[in-house]
């Protein structure tokens, strides 16, 4: 696996390394020296319309838990300000409950259903071209930093990437010699990254490539739990009987083995509301130092979340197990360079249109024939978008499901029950009364629009010949630590 080139510091990690790796470990070291190469600037393109993209993802982000989004909300003042210089879409969804389908739907421009990348077990198949390689194919250097144990190249994820430092890195095994030299070199070798550090990485990444034409995803981890903000950000108030500063425990109050009272469930909110004012503060230490660089003002910034969190509105807690709002309203924003176009759109559209509205906006071609989300580029143009359904699928756990948003209308389908669910989402933004039950005219509609839907997927996996599965070479041990994580089952 190719890691992120960051000469400045790893010039004397390279030094060091070498000379600990003929007294230390000879094995650890040698992956040192491969995982550093050296990334050569590409040929550069005079006439590029835009030189520098950063995709910014912060995970499990509900959209309104973002005050640009919900003056309600506890301030988030760095995603505002980011906000206030962006096209905001307000009612934007991800395509998927849980991190990895949502990513690799928003890097390919297809769906969950058409990917098929819905459980750990599967990789991106060959056919779809993921846009870092069409960005780095165009001539852009291309690199990811982040945390998130989905995100792994095993998946795919890490195609067209020069730089893929998305960790945990595990692959240096857990021998004394592995321990001793990530203790020594924590900033190359350390297996995982707290949210400075990863900070810390991209102000030093754009550091070097500050003169270079880049598209850097740029992933933070948290606000996803365990909920453990840092003192400062922690409630005011002492916490409720029963209750500390750190809450995990997902799995088990999935599976009805553990009962959270409703005054714990609020605790519970101001704890992961502390871990997004913390990774605000972090999201404002990178924007100024892109300030200071000289770079804010003519990068494209695509700003994300890959799915929301549940509080219990539909009676249960975390992410990855429905498709209702709470778990796929995410907040995304688009920071054109230059003064842009600062507007709010309140149409529904995808996450998933990232991979083709980049593409657009950097000029460079693809067939929106071939792809489950459009380009949002004709709002650019001072356009209107088109009302196509919004697809989001696949959740984790549980039956597989799909459910597209067309106008005010949603509908929730399950694969294996062939259940229906219809929302309006207008005058029932809860999603408490399933109109199934009572109109068997729009059940019939929502019948006949799952055909066209399905039709419309097939047509994609033939024209990108994906026929059954694309397994994904996970090593077992993985496997079994997601699996003791509630992850897989
Ligand atoms: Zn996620």
């Amino acid at each position: 696996m190719a890691a992120i080139h960051l000469a400045r510091r790893v010039r004397v990690e390279r030094w060091l390394c070498g000379l600990a790796l003929l007294v230390v470990v000879a094995p650890v070291g040698m992956w040192l020296f491969n995982g550093s190469r050296h990334l050569s600037p590409p040929a550069t393109a005079g006439t590029r319309a835009i030189h520098k993209v950063l995709f910014l993802s912060i995970d499990t982000l509900r959209a309104d838990a973002v005050s640009a989004l919900n003056p309600v909300a506890p301030p988030t003042p760095s995603l505002d300000s980011l906000a206030s210089d962006s096209l905001v879409f307000t009612r934007a969804y991800s395509p998927a409950p849980w991190t990895l389908p949502s990513f690799v739907s928003m890097m390919t421009g297809v769906a969950p259903q058409v990917h098929g990348v819905k459980t750990p077990r599967q990789r991106i198949p060959e056919s779809l071209m993921t846009l870092a390689e069409r960005m780095r194919e165009s001539g852009y250097i291309t690199a990811a930093i982040g945390h998130n144990p989905w995100l792994r190249p095993e998946h795919g994820m890490s195609r067209g990437f020069e730089g893929y430092d998305i960790c945990p890195r595990d692959e240096y095994g857990g021998s004394l010699g592995s321990r001793l030299l990530a203790r020594l070199f924590p900033g190359r070798l350390k297996p995982t990254l707290t949210t400075p550090e990863i900070t810390r990485f991209a102000d030093d990444w754009l550091h070097e490539h500050a003169h270079d034409d880049f598209f850097l995803w740029l992933h933070y981890f948290k606000p996803h739990g365990p909920y453990e903000p840092p003192e400062a950000y922690r409630p005011r108030e002492n916490p409720p009987a029963g209750m500390g500063y750190r809450f995990g425990g997902a799995p088990a109050i999935r599976m009805g083995s553990v009962v959270i009272p409703p005054p714990q469930r609020l605790w519970v909110r101001e704890l992961y509301e502390g871990e997004v004012r913390f990774v605000d503060d972090n999201v404002g230490e990178l924007t100024a130092e892109m300030k200071r660089l000289g770079i804010y003002d003519e990068t494209l910034i695509v700003f994300a979340s890959d799915h929301g969190e549940e509080f219990w509105e539909h009676g249960s807690f975390e992410h990855g197990h429905t498709l209702y709002e709470e778990l796929i309203r995410v907040p995304f924003f688009i920071k054109l360079p230059g003064e842009g176009l600062k507007l709010r759109d309140d149409r529904r559209v995808s996450t998933g249109s990232i991979y083709a509205t980049v593409l657009g906006l950097c000029g460079i071609k693809d067939d929106p024939r071939w792809l489950s989300y459009g380009p949002l580029t004709p709002r650019f143009r001072g356009g209107l978008l088109n009302d196509d359904p919004v697809l989001s699928a696949s959740p984790l756990y549980y039956e597989d499901r799909e459910a597209w948003i067309q106008g005010s209308t949603k509908c929730i389908h399950s694969r294996v029950t062939d259940r229906m669910q219809i929302f309006d989402l207008t005058r029932d933004p809860n999603e408490e009364r399933d109109l199934s039950m009572t109109s068997p005219e729009k059940t019939r509609k929502a019948f006949d629009d799952l055909a066209s839907l399905r039709e419309a997927d097939d047509a994609l996996r033939e024209h990108y010949r994906i026929r059954g599965e694309y397994p994904a070479a996970i090593d077992p041990e993985v496997l079994e630590q997601l699996r003791s994580l509630g992850y897989v089952h």
